[in-house]
């Protein structure tokens, strides 16, 4: 299998910066050195402007990394693609207000009256600005239902289709600033458009042809529902030709059962064994209402499938021992790596899996990783109880993983659980002398 090299989150942001340095010098040189702002609201007109465009091509980043590009799933972890998406939503927010603040001001600067006024006039003489402040609102809706807490209180299926009317909003700042007046004769117009148009395409391609062109090569049909512990069961995919899909070890897709009340929306499941030719195995744990239906599947279903995505594979082909920390459904992805690595791994290297969940009847996979470990003569150990309350009852805490695993600073670990299990082990990894880029962390859940 082909090895992908991980890109560094920095890389991506350098990229975004120099883009959106390329897009203000060529704004600069177009419009300012030819053209500079004059008269009161010249200044604070200009700066609007310059806000609006950076905005725009925010914009357009973000509509591209909505787009799942299969190369950015697979190269950048989930944590840092996620901070680069918020981050890019919350400065696309910010310079949308402050370009609307600093237009006002401008109008009000150049016309002479106070501040509302403007507000008040440019409303009424101009309707298009109507759609600003719809776009305004929808990004508004997008980014308060992303707050953490009001994003974990409501069904990811509903949270998904809320921030799905970012798109609107993006469209109709685009249509508003093909009527502004940097845009609206110049050849740049042409250009601005050709960019959306692409970003456009890209997600077309991505989120809507792609899958379905995946979905009518392959054919994914539920083989079997199978039971593995209370509330958890495997699901077993056929298809045809499941080799040529490209998935890894340790990858997610998103599946969507063309079914009620599945149909309308996808979501994330890690496949929980090494892909094979004629079949793909997805443990899913009933915790919503999309997960108990999955579970009551029919064999024989039709699933609309996208993928595979996930930075969480030996893609880095680790010449160091092993260390896989599983906590509650983590244990999926790590289950598939676990069997991976019999055939990544040439040398006689240390493997060792620590998997933690509060009960013991909930550990699922049992008999498959003793035997794993059996085959590749590796550790495992159960970490069952209740959920901690500080360090000391903590059995994933510096001190316990050091004395649990020789030569824990030696290792590449690979996290995978809930986000607070997540975070508190990648501190107690660092804190036992990993270093960052030998630690391979995601979450199993939002
Ligand atoms: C990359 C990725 C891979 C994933 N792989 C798997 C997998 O292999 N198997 C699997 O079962 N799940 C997996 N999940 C989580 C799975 O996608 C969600 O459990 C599922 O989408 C929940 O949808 P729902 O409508 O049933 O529940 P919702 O109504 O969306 O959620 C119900 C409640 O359960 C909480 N919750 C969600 N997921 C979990 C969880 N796993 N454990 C405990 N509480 C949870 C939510 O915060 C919410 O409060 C994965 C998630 C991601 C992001």
């Amino acid at each position: 299998m082909s090895t992908v090299r991980a890109l560094r989150p920095s890389t991506v942001v350098v990229g975004l910066v120099t883009g959106g340095a390329l897009i203000v010098a060529g704004w600069w040189a177009y419009r300012v050195l030819h053209r500079p702002p004059a008269g009161p609201g010249g200044g604070p007109g200009a700066a609007a402007r310059l806000c609006g465009l950076v905005a725009g091509y925010l914009g357009v980043v973000q509509v591209v990394l909505a787009a799942r590009l299969p190369w950015f799933e697979r190269t950048v972890a989930m944590r840092p693609a996620r901070l680069i998406h918020v981050g890019c939503g919350l400065s696309f927010l910010a310079l949308i207000v402050a370009h609307a603040v600093l237009a006002i001001a401008s109008n009000a600067a150049s016309v002479g009256t106070p501040f509302a006024s403007a507000l008040i006039g440019l409303v009424v003489d101009l309707p298009y600005l109507w759609l600003a402040v719809l776009g305004l609102v929808l990004l508004l809706i997008a980014v308060v239902t992303s707050v953490p807490a009001v994003r974990r209180a409501m069904p990811y299926g509903w949270w998904h289709l809320l921030h799905l009317v970012v798109h609107p909003a993006i469209v109709i700042s685009f249509a508003h600033q093909l009527y502004g007046p940097d845009l609206l004769t110049s050849p740049a117009r042409v250009l601005w458009t050709a960019l959306h148009l692409a970003a456009l395409g890209v997600f077309a391609w991505y989120r809507l042809l792609a899958p379905v062109r995946l979905t009518l090569r392959h054919q994914f049909t539920v083989a079997a529902v199978e039971p593995e512990t209370h509330g958890v069961v495997s699901i077993i995919v056929s298809g045809r030709m499941l080799d040529a899909v490209g998935a890894r070890p340790g990858q997610y897709f998103r599946l969507r059962p063309l079914d009620w009340p599945m149909w309308w929306h996808s979501h994330p499941f890690s496949l929980s064994a090494a892909p094979r030719s004629d079949e793909l195995r997805f443990t899913v744990k009933a915790v919503g209402d999309y997960s108990v239906a999955m579970a009551g599947l029919a064999p024989g279903r039709w699933l609309l499938v996208s993928g595979p995505y996930g930075a969480l594979t030996t893609a880095a082909r680790p010449r160091r021992p092993v260390l896989l920390v599983a906590g509650g459904m983590g244990i999926a992805p790590l289950r598939a790596l676990f069997e991976d690595l019999d055939d990544t791994l040439d040398d006689d290297l240390d493997i060792t899996l620590l998997y933690r969940t509060e009960r013991a009847d909930q550990i699922v996979f049992r008999g498959e990783l003793d035997d794993l470990a059996d085959d590749l003569d590796a550790t495992v150990h159960y970490l069952t109880g209740p959920a901690p309350t500080g360090e000391q009852d903590d059995p994933l805490s510096c001190q316990r993983l050091t004395t649990l695993v020789p030569r824990l600073a030696d290792h590449d670990a690979y996290v995978c659980g809930p986000p607070g299990m997540v975070a508190s082990t990648v501190r107690s990894l660092r804190a036992a002398g990993l270093r960052r880029h030998h630690i391979h962390a995601e979450a199993s859940t939002f």
